[in-house]
């Protein structure tokens, strides 16, 4: 059972539009939950619309509505035409005793009798125990027996406020699920970071459902994380639980985004960094074998592997996330690309694949036949002096030097540049554009020019830290297209 629209938009700050539960419940039949709990009738006249929709959205999985034991939350689950109710009456004294002010035998006899009455209306009852990993275990399994002999057709045991551990999980449920005549399911809480080791628990020792929510999202620190589950018990206890696990990543991004919960850059399986690897060593054993560092191939969950380089980044790093970009270096290339890597690196930047991807392109356009090279170059700026760009090129063997001043530092840069080659070539600049590509001003920028001669028109880019060693690299990366091409 996913329950991801109900105990998951129980999140603080989370509330989900009518469209938004129906994306999701699509997603989730599509991933092949057999349960979708779709909210709370009782809540509002917007939620009972809601679980309508995804009642009547004609999806494989039974629908179900939480309820409290009281019958004009089943009329109001009737209402959203839902195939079943999650029937919860609190088993705990301390639930009985100070929120419902009640004692045993009361409760006893409500469940008894709102199964009955949804029984009677034709719904699928999945009798659930409020806090039942602190109620008297005794008292819990005589209520569980009324209320099978009351026709509840499935049973759950809540760990409402997440204290079970795993040993005393594989207890109870073996107890459980030997004594008692229908199926019991699980329900837990992540407080102390159990909920998923108790689920799986469960399920080992005779559990036949685990409520579970997208990302593990819920009040308090959340609930069983779904993804983590399916892909533990596909993966290291194979068995096949019938998902469609390459949507999982999909359907983690598709909650995340609806509810506005992130998900940790290091959660399992899909956090951000599940599959990115930044060492040297580590991307030198996947490119040997992937297997080396990944307990799983991300396609299995729908992902793709990302490899971030650094001031770490040795040439294996660069050439793996070089050939994951599809791109083919030669050793000089492949020497300049680590270094401007490594630079970025030193500045304390995460080399994203659109970095990588600009720098190498702009690498591979300037070690093709450049005629014209970058020696050496100086730029004074300031607020009481005129910016001056003085630069020494290597125009087809020969030396030349030249000194310009403009507008501003970048304008500076290129008149002097311009003025350098004015002997092989006059060029216009056309148009110049800069972009950072990630955020901060440590980034990496890309300066994209337009360059004509005699009519003939080039685009280059350069990609730097510095804007202005970007502009002058675009701008002879495009003289040399241009002379190039003559
Ligand atoms: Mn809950």
């Amino acid at each position: 059972m996913d329950t991801t629209l109900r105990d998951g938009e129980q999140t603080p700050g989370v509330a989900l539009s009518t469209e938004e539960k129906l994306w999701i419940a699509r997603k989730l039949d599509e991933l092949g939950l057999d349960i979708i709990e779709a909210g709370s009738a009782i809540t509002s006249k917007g939620e009972r619309e809601s679980i309508r929709a995804v009642s009547n959205e004609g999806l494989n999985a039974e629908i179900c509505s939480y309820c409290r034991v009281m019958k004009p939350d089943v009329d109001f689950a009737l209402e959203c035409d839902v195939d079943s109710i999650h029937l919860v009456v609190p088993v705990s004294d301390l639930h009985i005793n100070v929120k419902l002010k009640k004692d045993r035998e009361t409760v006893r006899q409500m469940a008894v009798d709102v199964t009955e009455y949804a029984k009677d209306h034709g719904l699928i009852v999945e009798l659930s125990g409020e806090d039942a990993s602190r109620a008297d275990l005794g008292f819990l399994k005589s209520l569980y027996s009324d209320g099978i002999d009351a026709g509840a057709d499935r049973l759950c045991y809540c760990d409402t406020v997440g204290l079970l551990v795993p040993e005393v999980t594989t207890e109870v449920f073996k107890e459980l699920s030997t004594s008692l005549s229908a199926p019991v399911s699980i329900h837990c809480h992540d407080d102390f970071g159990l909920a998923v080791s108790n689920t799986v628990a469960a399920l080992l020792a005779g559990a036949r459902e685990a409520h579970m929510t997208v990302n593990g999202i819920g009040e308090r620190a959340g609930n069983t994380s779904l993804e983590e589950v399916i892909m533990i018990l596909e993966w290291l206890y194979k068995y096949d639980t019938g998902i469609k696990c390459d949507e999982l990543y999909k359907t983690s991004r598709l909650v995340s985004r609806l509810t506005g919960i992130p998900v940790a850059v290091n959660k399992s399986l899909v956090g951000g960094n599940a599959f990115t690897h930044e060492a040297g060593i580590h991307v030198h054993g996947l490119l040997a074998d992937t297997s080396t560092y990944e307990p799983i191939g991300p396609e299995v969950i729908g992902r793709e592997r990302k490899i971030v380089l650094g001031k770490h980044a040795g040439s294996s790093s660069v050439t793996l996330a070089l050939k994951e970009l599809g791109l083919d270096v030669d050793d000089s290339q492949m020497k300049e690309i680590l270094e401007r890597v490594k630079e970025l690196g030193d500045h304390g930047k995460r080399v994203t694949d659109a970095d990588l991807q600009s720098i190498a392109e702009v690498v591979l356009d300037i070690y093709t036949e450049s005629k014209v090279k970058l020696e050496d170059f100086t730029i004074v700026s300031g607020n009481k002096v005129t910016p001056t760009a003085s630069i020494k090129l290597n125009v087809e063997g020969n030396e030349v030097v030249e000194a310009s001043v403009g507008d501003g530092p970048v304008d500076a840069a290129i008149n002097a540049i311009k003025k350098a080659i004015s002997g092989v070539a006059d060029v216009v600049l056309e148009e110049y554009h800069v972009d950072a590509i990630t955020g901060g001003t440590d980034a990496l920028v890309e300066v994209w020019v337009k360059l004509s001669k005699d009519g003939k028109v080039v685009t280059a880019r350069g990609a730097r830290t510095d804007i202005i060693m970007a502009s002058v690299e675009a701008v002879l990366n495009g003289i040399n297209q241009l002379i190039r091409d003559n």
